[in-house]
């Protein structure tokens, strides 16, 4: 067993451990000390959520919730920083935009990730993470990876893990079962996998598109756009797209000094937050893009055209991958009948699960203590409390909503998460220091402060 190449790895490499690097690189730089900290990653190189890059596609977080500002404002590695880096300051203040194109954004991400490039191994998957009991304890890890590459599979040893992964594209469970799908694809894939398999942008396609979230109101817009002589049908559980809520109120929930409000919100209230959360991201569209799909059928009328389809108040039963088309059966919820439509592609728009046990921490699930909601125990640092067996240290990032708010697997909250990271990991913790800290159904509720 090889030991690992620093005292700590980091599982994935999106932007929360891009935020993570960064604030580890920042403080060294300030010639103070921090854990020796590697990463991989499975991608051949940085890309964020490279599956929904669409052309136009806009941001929903703004241009200051970046990696570092709402810890220092003065960081070098800021997204003002890297436009002033590639010579578009000026423009890009001059385009009066809050919110920048998600390509763009990925174009700071990647000029970010490589300015710390030496920390970070792409193309390495972690298949899992083993308990390692050498010392009679469960003090260090095993993690199992493979070069994707040359598939070789070695084993390195770690005494903490932060594993920011990100969710795993969820399919409804009548469609999991089939292996092999060519035209039922994750809104995760899309540009991977979608505009190869249907390169003829002039044929009468048929396609269905599942769900009322964002990427459904970005797929639907990108194939009324791509595909002018398409048929585009939107299946919707509810009566229309739902507006997401960006106002100032609102986004308070966001705000990094709310994390302490939540954690400690009294356990048996937390029902509240989340009928809160509710109003937030889930199932809801930007309303700048609302207004743009709504302009864009309109013209299709003026047109005499009538070719995308809002299906309200429905849902897909079950669906079948036959050779050349996708056989879908339909419900009205209203009416409670069903019918069986024919597709050439369907786009499960249908978001992320993260389930616990994690799939990678599988086999440290006995040591790994839940809360009663049968998610995992987190301290107010993101590390996952554990039995006495076990001093070796996994944190999450990412998988903490219901302890420490709707924002956890968003942008705006990594400046600050990282940094509370890293102290986390800077100081000795001993099984008995874990069990002192505050445990999640905290009753001193503090005061929400705000700024
Ligand atoms: C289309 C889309 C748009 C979004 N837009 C916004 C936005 O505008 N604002 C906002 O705040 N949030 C947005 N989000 C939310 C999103 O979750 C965050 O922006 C961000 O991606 C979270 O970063 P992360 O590093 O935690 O996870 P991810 O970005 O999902 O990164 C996880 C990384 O882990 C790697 N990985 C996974 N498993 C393994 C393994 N076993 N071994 C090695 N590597 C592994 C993956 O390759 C990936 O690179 C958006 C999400 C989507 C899907």
């Amino acid at each position: 067993l090889a030991g690992g190449r620093t005292d700590v790895l980091g599982v994935g490499f999106g932007p929360s451990n891009l935020a993570l690097a960064i604030a580890a690189r920042e403080r060294e730089e300030a010639g103070l000390s921090v854990p020796e900290i590697s990463f991989v990653d499975g991608k051949p190189k940085f890309a964020w959520q490279p599956g929904m890059l669409l052309p136009g596609a806009r941001m929903q977080s703004c241009f200051l919730e970046d990696l570092v500002t709402y810890r220092d404002p003065s960081s070098r590695y800021s997204f003002l920083m890297y436009l002033h880096a590639k010579g578009r300051l000026y423009e890009y203040v001059n385009l009066r935009h809050f919110y920048p194109t998600r390509s763009e954004f990925n174009d700071y991400l990647e000029w970010a990730s490589a300015q710390v490039a030496d920390r970070v191994r792409y193309g390495v998957s972690v298949l899992a993470v083993e308990p390692d009991w050498s010392s009679g304890i469960i003090d260090a890890f095993r993690v199992v990876m493979r070069a994707n590459r040359t598939g070789a599979v070695t084993e390195e040893r770690y005494g903490s893990i932060v594993l920011a992964s990100g969710g795993a594209p969820r399919t409804p469970d009548n469609v999991a079962a089939s292996s092999g799908r060519r035209r039922i694809i994750h809104s995760h894939y899309f540009l991977e996998q979608f505009p190869d398999r249907f390169i003829d942008r002039n044929a009468p396609y048929r396609f269905l598109v599942v769900g009322a979230g964002q990427s459904a109101a970005e797929i639907l817009f990108y194939l009324h756009r791509q595909y002018p002589k398409a048929t585009i049908s939107g299946v919707l559980r509810n009566f229309s797209f739902r507006p997401m809520d960006d106002t100032c109120f609102f986004n308070e929930i966001f705000h990094p000094a709310r994390v302490d409000f939540i954690y400690d919100f009294p356990h048996e209230s937390r029902s509240l937050l989340e009928t809160a959360y509710h109003r937030g991201n889930y199932a809801s569209v930007s309303p700048d893009l609302i207004t743009a799909l709504y302009q864009a059928l309109y013209e299709d009328r003026v047109a005499g055209v009538a070719r995308v389809q809002l299906l309200a108040f429905s849902e897909v039963l079950e669906m079948r991958e036959e050779s050349a088309v996708v056989e879908a059966r339909l419900r009205d919820l209203a009416s409670t009948q069903t019918r069986t439509e024919s597709y050439d592609a369907v786009l499960l728009c249908t978001g992320y699960r993260r389930n616990t046990p994690h799939p990678l921490l599988e086999s440290l699930a006995p040591y790994l203590r839940l809360n009663d909601t049968g998610g995992y125990d987190m301290t107010r640092r993101y590390r996952v409390r554990t039995t006495d067996a076990m001093t070796a240290r996994v944190y999450l990032q990412g998988w903490s909503e219901l302890s420490h708010g709707l924002g956890d697997s968003l942008l705006p909250v990594l400046p600050v998460r990282s940094a509370e990271i890293l102290d986390a990991l800077s100081e000795k913790v001993t099984a008995t220091d874990q069990r002192g800290e505050r445990p999640l159904a905290f009753t001193d509720r503090s005061v929400v402060r705000v700024g």
